[in-house]
């Protein structure tokens, strides 16, 4: 079942989401070649818990960290450590929170120092997908018109879409019906209402679509080695429209 919040309710996921988008700002100013992803998840820590939440990661089936950083062709749920950041890396920061109950998560890659220009080409394509997808989140379209928008955009730029994971309800768990895939044809599945929110997650890579999972049983990596993005915004429908609670970026849905 697909649940329909309330004023309050998508009062307190937009605190929540307020909470995340910081924290993905503060990450955002301390990257830099030499750190370490474990510096990252500190502050990360740090800052959620000095707004009043708790890092929804956390102990999640065991996770041991507040966020998952992904570097390369490390797809999603890498575990942060004491590995430095280098030129040229793609690094994929996911943060989740929990404020008074709710739940925001976002996720973002970043540049590390200078990258050439197909590593920005993934970024741009991976972030622009997202922002289609954000527009489609609407009442009265079908959920799967989000799907159908980033896959249809992902793959006329030369990329894929990962298939083994998806984007979800999120509210008072951060992980609701209903599952939001980041491929498929349009016109399926329930129609949007104003209440329902999801967090929207497109996972790129530059290569095959197909992942696997390293030994330590949380790194999921691409299969034939190649280059992963990932952007994710938690996204409310209010009045019939979209309304991105993990927002940092002001111009970002103009
Ligand atoms: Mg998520």
């Amino acid at each position: 079942m697909i649940t329909i919040k309330s004023a309050r309710e998508l009062d307190l996921m937009r605190q929540a989401g307020r909470i995340v988008a910081g924290t993905l700002k503060e990450i955002e100013e301390a990257i830099k070649p030499g750190i370490t992803t474990l510096e990252l998840d500190s502050l990360a820590y740090r800052y959620i818990k000095k707004n009043g939440a708790e890092p929804a990661f956390l102990n999640y089936h065991g996770f041991p960290a507040s966020i998952c950083c992904s570097i390369n062709e490390e797809v999603v749920h890498g575990i942060p450590g004491l590995r430095r950041l280098k030129d040229q890396d793609l690094v994929s920061i996911d943060v989740g929170a929990k404020y008074k109950g709710y739940y925001g998560d976002a996720a973002v890659t970043f540049a590390v120092g200078e990258i050439d220009a197909e590593r920005q080409k993934l970024i741009d394509v991976t972030r622009e997908a997202l922002r289609r997808a954000v527009l489609m989140t609407r009442e009265g379209n079908f959920l799967s018109d989000i799907s159908h928008a980033v896959q249809q955009y992902v793959e006329a730029h030369g990329f894929s879409v990962v298939r083994d994971y998806v984007g979800h309800g999120i509210g008072s768990s951060m992980h609701e019906a209903p599952q939001v895939p980041n491929f498929g044809p349009p016109g399926r599945g329930p129609r949007l209402r104003s209440g329902m929110v999801l967090a929207i997650e497109p996972m790129v890579n530059m290569g095959g679509w197909e992942v696997k999972t390293l030994n330590d049983g949380w790194t999921v990596v691409t299969q034939d080695g190649s280059l992963s993005a990932h952007f994710e915004h938690t996204v409310a429908v209010v009045d019939k429209m979209p309304e991105v609670l993990t927002s940092f970026t002001p111009e970002e849905f103009q």
